[in-house]
């Protein structure tokens, strides 16, 4: 099971559990959810998302159309 930790978005204060007020910064709601530790995502990646996707976004942003990319 993924942990996940909540951050404070107004200071970047981090608690493991989900606060009203931020004890930092005062902030009242603003923690967001976000994962914990990219390195637990390390070997969880599926096949076939990764530099092909990368290339993929990469032409896409330039405007280009995939169908034009060599397999
Ligand atoms: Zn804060």
């Amino acid at each position: 099971m993924p942990k996940s930790q909540f951050v404070c978005q107004t200071c970047g204060f981090k608690s493991f559990k989900w606060m009203g007020r931020c004890t930092e910064c005062g902030a009242w709601e603003s923690f967001a959810e976000e994962a914990e530790a990219p390195k637990a995502v390390k070997g969880r990646r599926p096949k076939g998302t990764g530099a092909q996707a990368v290339a993929f976004n990469a032409a896409a942003a330039q405007g280009a159309s995939p169908l034009l990319l060599p397999a």
